[in-house]
């Protein structure tokens, strides 16, 4: 349920409410915007219902959240949420490029990328140390040595790093190292991980699963939020349909759809959306002009020699014109994407 207070309700007044609530068992999350305070009750409605909360002159209404998400949804927080990763922000008037190899090869290959990618104007270098893969004969990442060779360049860039976590075991070794701690595609739904992730204090990108609605994604980002870590980024990744052609389907209506749906920022990975180089550039356009809040972007300096998903990547020349042609775009929407110093 949200409490939605008069404007110009008092501190005191506010806390009374709060108070009230937590004495009850029930859980509080305050949202004060510019215009209004509203405060959320996380529980059973039908305390909230029964506590009469409306009799008090500084409760203008007491209305239940309609949608299954809760936290996540913008009934209970209007307005946009935006987190800071380094110098950067991510669901406000910026477009973040986040990018880099698709797996950590080594300290070579990802200072090369590194290097590469910050130059053309990516704020966020992308990595994975630990690689799901389909076959289990393929690459599976270099573990912790990848870790710390991401926090060694993170050491000589001063980027901030996105890697991915696979288990519910590692969610404490990778968030040492990681600055926004991935969740990929395969595991949106591990329920046990995300109850984990939702005790950290950082930004967790939170992929949509390959084969999941909208609402089952954003019921995982309430696991993550209810846990009490407030800070998650969604990103549509491409889910499976019966083409063919491309790898996934990439479902940029889901932009538009989750800024309606819900407060969180969102964000657009065209490379496994798509599978291929080819459409990268024109997918991430897109992302920017439907209002995507960033995009992650596979870059490898050498794609041919790449360990993992090579087809999918842009060289460092290609991703500097992507990056020319997104700040066009994001521009076209009254954003911006924040320079990068080098
Ligand atoms: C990745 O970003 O490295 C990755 C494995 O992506 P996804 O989970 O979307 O397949
Ligand atoms: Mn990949």
């Amino acid at each position: 349920m949200i409490i939605v207070m008069q404007t110009g309700v008092q501190e005191k007044e506010i806390q009374q409410v709060v108070t009230r609530l937590e004495e009850v068992g029930l859980g509080v999350h305050l949202s004060k915007g510019e215009f209004r305070t509203i405060i959320g009750a996380i529980g059973d409605e039908k305390i909230v219902r029964a506590m009469g909360l409306e009799a008090l002159s500084f409760v203008e209404k007491v209305l239940p959240i309609t949608q299954p998400f809760k936290l996540v949804s913008r009934e209970f927080q209007d307005e946009n949420s935006v987190f800071t990763v380094g110098d950067c922000t991510i669901g406000g008037d910026q477009v973040v490029l986040m990018a880099g190899p698709c797996a950590v090869e080594s300290e070579e290959q990802l200072l090369e990328a590194a290097v590469g990618v910050k130059a053309a104007g990516a704020q966020i270098l992308r990595g994975g140390a630990f690689k799901p893969r389909t076959s289990p004969y393929a690459f599976g990442g270099l573990e912790e040595e990848g870790l710390k060779m991401l926090a060694r360049v993170r050491e000589k860039t001063g980027m901030p790093i996105v890697t991915e976590v696979m288990d519910q075991h590692t969610v404490g070794l990778v968030s040492e190292y990681a600055d926004i701690v991935q969740v990929g595609t395969r595991n949106m739904q591990n329920f046990y991980m995300l109850r984990e992730l939702g005790k950290l204090n950082k930004p967790i990108l939170l992929k949509r699963g390959l084969s999941a609605t909208i609402e089952e994604w954003l019921m995982a980002a309430e696991y993550i939020m209810s846990g009490g870590n407030h800070q998650v980024i969604l990103c549509e990744r491409g889910i499976r349909t019966f083409e063919t052609y491309t790898r996934n389907t990439l479902d940029l209506s889901a932009v538009p759809v989750v800024k309606h749906l819900t407060h969180l920022p969102i964000i657009v990975d065209p490379s496994h959306g798509t599978g291929s180089w080819r459409w990268v550039p024109a997918m991430s356009r897109a992302a920017v002009a439907a209002g995507a809040d960033g995009v992650m972007i596979e870059v490898h300096p050498h794609p041919e020699k790449a360990l993992c998903d090579g087809a999918q990547s842009l060289t460092i020349e290609k991703f500097t014109n992507v990056c020319h042609q997104l700040e066009q775009v994001a521009a076209v929407f009254g954003k911006h994407i924040k320079k990068v110093t080098v």
